[in-house]
């Protein structure tokens, strides 16, 4: 489930909050505004495009004794 940060306009207060409901009302828990705006992940925008690539050589194709070149049976 989405947790989203949200930064409250009054008092700056931070602060998490599960969101079920996009249309659901945010209350800040420290002064009850609901002038909170959402923050993006901040870990999340690092500046490097951190791109997973896949695992490197896939090895297909047998290589044990039995995967067909060697005719062990
Ligand atoms: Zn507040």
């Amino acid at each position: 489930m989405p947790i989203y940060e949200y930064v409250c306009e009054d008092c700056q207060a931070q602060f998490e909050k599960i969101v079920i409901n996009k249309q659901q009302e945010i209350t800040c828990p420290k002064c009850a505004s609901k002038k909170a705006t959402i923050q993006l992940s901040v870990f999340a925008t690092a500046g490097n495009g951190s791109s997973s690539s896949s695992s490197g050589s896939s090895s297909s194709g047998g290589g044990g004794c039995c995967g067909g070149g060697c005719g062990c049976h």
